[in-house]
């Protein structure tokens, strides 16, 4: 046996060897030790290998998912060794035949299926990413629900591509190089490496094809080189790990990176899009809006917000379908309803094609596809908008097999098929027929007692059943005498004497329980065949099952999306491809609902960035907790709800569609991260300021506080330049730089704004109000009173401010502290630094009239251009 475990596991490195051994997975040597570790179970020892103990712990195989779901998530891997014949059949090859075993599975992060090691509303995703010649792809599957897809994906897309996703695993071509792995553990999944062959784009057309049978991969469209690489080296590893049992693939979608806004890593950890900055769901954007009954329409809604449309066909058919669910509130409620009570069927489906489902995934299916029927009537009406027509055409259309299903099935049955006990009685005439024989023994057992206790006189002689002696008749301690002795030992065999009673058998019972059992295991071959039949029905019927299921999907997506529009009083943005960002009582859906919570409102706010071609910049300054980052995000928020279809929380929006959206918070907010904070937010900054084009939405939130004072507000004064010379883009920037709201009067598209606070007292009042203007000063210390500060310190802060102040008005430099935070009043006065009149440089090239020059006099003028520089 050990030689055989030794063979499996040299084949299995990687992983950790779950080897079966009857009713339990036992792990050898350091694949004990880990795992006796990381699941906090005993460690045994057992035998001996080269003089040394090996080292043994086991789980028992009907809690295996529970150590299972702990394994994966430390970041183990783990090969299934099962036993492929019965011992017996072992034993009839030789005393020392050892029991077949293989391995039928590699269960990884980004392959499961079982409901129990999945995240009902979340997708489990197996993303690829490959290169050729220099052209990258990223394919991604959730075998759960057999979803796949493919887009090109530059090297430097990799990163925001794996943010938006989130997978959980990630397979590269091995030898993978170091900058590549960082961006993997950056999204936070496990890295797979797989050999160059697994993503040779040659063979592995031949592999697409042969795994969704079909002659030529352009049935699907055209792909590049290093999309079909990508979603081949993705099949290879659904080969390997599901050892030759393919999963259900839908039809590959190729996904055009533009048709999406752009979002990346940074901003959707600023924005709390799916997770909290302290981790969780809890406090993320998904989570104040979800309002979805389906797991199906969770995982779809979590897949919107990730990737809002920039397609204004797309959105604009999506808020027709929001707009007539708020209009009809009595048919969203009716649908909502209904919807409630749809099961997953995709994950279903999936388990059943991979041999893993039990009869309640065929029950899934079958109720899935009643309530679909049901669904499809209420959609059936002229007025319906495409988008919900079209998800009324799928509904219908599975009688068939919905009628199949509610015919073979009971109403509830059990999880595992060898349970048995879930085809409907009146079925099949064969299984009637074995239960019958099965059920009137137990029948015949009762009579049986009853005679046994008659002809013995005694009366508390009872037949029972355990999995050792099978039926037995048992009396207490007290007649066991009795029973050994003649004449009653003639008839009554004895079996087993316990310290409280006496077993005995009689031929007639050994021969009914031999009955008994026949007829059992026969009735449970019967509903075996049988299911394996509508497993059968069911995979040939995936295509439409699946469109069913997306359709379901769609509809709670978006039935969702209305409730949460009429209950919050949201409205329907208006959406076009200008440049205008017009928000009029705008809110954030994430702070009013926790305001909310603590029994206060939230202050709605405007805002205005101009249309037109100019830049559209918003300065926004006021005090620290006066409502800037709110102010900031919830605009964010609006436009990316605006381009998901969704409602937004405004009571007016106007959005000219938003390419990339951006957000990025001063150092000092981001204090959790290991590396040298202000070079991250350097880092990210200047990923804005080359990426941002004229249609981003860039949101900038206190830009350069994580250095000193003038270090920080020359880059912030530097970078909001660029904003508006180069980027063109539309920008909120906020910051307690007062010295910046002069930039408005330089800047055509500047426009100042502050966040009101009053002063009564002495103390600082928020009120929450944003309106054009600059802020007059900055509370600092007013703020650092309410938060507590000794009061010696405050007043102490009040004497310094007041000589730092006169100080400025008199045109001298204080000597009271080096780093001041305010400019002198001669720092303001002086010219900007930047942008200054054109070089020299730049004279001389304005003058160049390219078509004038001939080849000579070009390289002339490059010599002559290097020379100024
Ligand atoms: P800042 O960025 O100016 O320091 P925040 O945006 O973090 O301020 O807001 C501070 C707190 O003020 C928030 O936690 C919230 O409770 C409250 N707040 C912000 N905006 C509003 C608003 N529009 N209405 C009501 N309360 C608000």
């Amino acid at each position: 046996m050990m030689a055989q475990y030794l063979e499996i596991k040299t084949a299995h490195p990687d992983a950790l060897l779950f080897y079966r051994m009857g009713d339990f997975y036992e792990l050898f040597f350091d694949d004990a030790v880990a795992a006796a570790a990381a699941l906090d179970i005993a460690l045994t020892k057992r035998g001996k290998h080269l003089g040394e103990d090996i080292a043994m712990c086991g789980v028992p195989v009907h809690s295996a998912e529970g150590y299972l779901l702990t394994l994966i998530r430390k970041g183990f891997r783990v090969a299934v060794c099962e036993q492929m014949e019965d011992p017996a059949e072992a034993k009839k090859r030789g005393a020392k035949s050892v029991v077949r075993r293989e391995v039928v599975r590699l269960v990884t992060p980004g392959t499961l299926t079982e409901e129990s090691l999945l995240d009902a509303r979340r997708h489990n995703y197996l993303a690829a990413w490959a290169e050729v010649r220099g052209e990258g792809a990223l394919a991604w599957a959730d075998i759960s629900t057999g979803e796949l897809r493919v887009s090109p994906c530059p090297r430097v897309r990799l990163g925001p591509e794996l943010a938006r996703l989130a997978p959980r695993e990630v397979l590269l071509s091995e030898a993978v190089e170091p900058e590549l792995r960082a961006v993997v553990e950056d999204a936070g999944a496990a890295l797979t490496a797989l050999s160059r062959g697994s993503f040779d784009s040659t063979s592995g057309e031949d592999r697409l094809c042969r795994t969704w049978k079909v002659a030529s991969f352009d049935a699907f469209g055209s792909f590049t080189r290093a999309e079909i690489a990508a979603m081949a080296g993705l099949v290879d590893w659904l080969d390997i790990t599901q050892k030759g049992r393919t999963p259900l693939l839908r039809a590959p979608i190729r996904e055009d990176a533009a048709a999406v806004m752009q979002i990346d890593a940074a901003t959707r950890r600023n924005l709390e899009l799916t997770h909290a900055l302290s981790g969780g769901r809890a406090g993320s954007l998904l989570a104040a809006i979800d309002r979805t009954v389906t797991a199906a329409g969770g995982r779809l809604l979590e897949r919107r917000l990730c990737a809002p449309s920039r397609d204004l066909g797309t959105i604009r058919a999506r808020q027709a379908a929001v707009t007539a669910l708020v209009e009809d509130g009595a048919l969203t409620d009716t649908l909502r309803t209904l919807l409630r009570e749809v099961p997953d069927m995709d994950r279903a489906l999936s388990r059943l094609a991979l041999d893993r489902g039990g009869p309640r995934d065929l029950a899934a299916i079958r109720d899935g596809l009643a309530r679909a029927a049901e669904i499809a009537e209420r959609l059936d009406r002229p007025d319906m908008p495409d988008l919900l027509a079209q998800a009324g055409v799928a509904l219908t259309g599975h009688d068939t097999l919905t009628n199949a299903l509610e015919a073979a099935l009971v109403a509830e049955p059990p999880h595992l098929v060898r349970d048995g006990g879930f085809i409907a009685p009146g079925h099949d005439a064969e299984l009637d027929e074995a239960r019958t024989l099965r059920d009137e023994g137990r029948g015949v057992i009762a009579a049986m007692q009853a005679e046994f206790a008659e002809s013995t006189g005694i009366g508390s002689l009872k037949i029972r059943h355990n999995n050792v002696l099978g039926y037995f008749i048992e009396v207490t301690a007290t007649h066991a005498a009795r029973m050994l002795a003649p004449p009653l030992s003639e008839r009554f065999i004895h079996r087993q004497t316990t310290a409280n009673a006496a077993r005995f058998t009689t031929v007639e019972l050994s021969e009914l329980e031999t009955r008994i059992l026949n007829a059992g295991s026969r009735a449970l071959e019967i509903e075996k065949r049988l299911f394996a039949g509508l497993v059968g029905d069911a995979v040939a019927s995936a295509a439409d099952i699946s469109g069913a299921a997306r359709a379901l999907a769609e509809l709670d997506h978006q039935t969702a999306l209305a409730e949460l529009a009429r209950s919050g009083d949201w409205c329907r943005p208006r959406i076009d491809d200008s440049r205008a960002f017009v928000v009029e009582a705008g809110r954030h859906p994430v702070v009013e609902k926790a305001l909310r919570a603590g029994g206060q409102g939230f202050i709605p706010n405007d805002c205005a960035l101009s249309e037109g071609e100019t830049p559209a910049i918003w300065l926004l300054t006021g005090p620290n907790m006066a409502g800037k980052s709110t102010f900031l995000r919830q605009n964010a928020v609006i436009a990316l709800l605006a381009q998901m279809g969704a409602f937004v929380p405004a009571a007016r929006a106007e959005i000219g569609i938003v390419s990339q959206l951006f957000s990025r918070v001063g150092a000092a907010d981001d204090l959790a991260r290991g590396r040298s904070t202000f070079m991250v937010e350097m880092v990210e900054t200047a990923a804005i300021l080359n990426q941002a084009d004229d249609r981003a939405l860039v949101i900038l939130d206190e830009i350069g506080r994580g250095t000193a004072t003038y270090d920080g507000l020359s880059i912030a004064w530097a970078t909001l330049e660029h904003l508006h010379d180069a980027n063109r883009c539309r920008a909120l920037f906020a910051t307690h730089y007062h010295e910046l709201t002069r930039l408005a009067d330089r800047l055509d598209g500047v426009t100042n704004a502050t966040v009101t606070v009053r002063e009564w007292e002495g103390e600082v009042i928020f009120l929450h109000e944003v309106r054009r203007g600059a802020a007059d000063r900055s509370y600092g210390v007013q703020v650092a009173q309410l938060a507590g500060l000794p009061r010696a310190v405050v007043e102490r802060a009040r004497v310094v401010l007041d000589a730092l102040e006169k100080g400025e008005a008199e045109g001298k430099k204080t000597a009271l502290i080096d780093d001041l935070p305010l400019f002198s009043a001669a720092a303001t006065t002086a010219p900007a630094p930047a942008p200054q009149g054109p070089s020299p440089l730049q004279e001389r090239l304005d003058a160049v009239m390219p078509d004038e020059l001939t080849p000579r006099t070009a390289l002339d003028l490059v010599y002559e251009l290097k020379a100024l520089a």
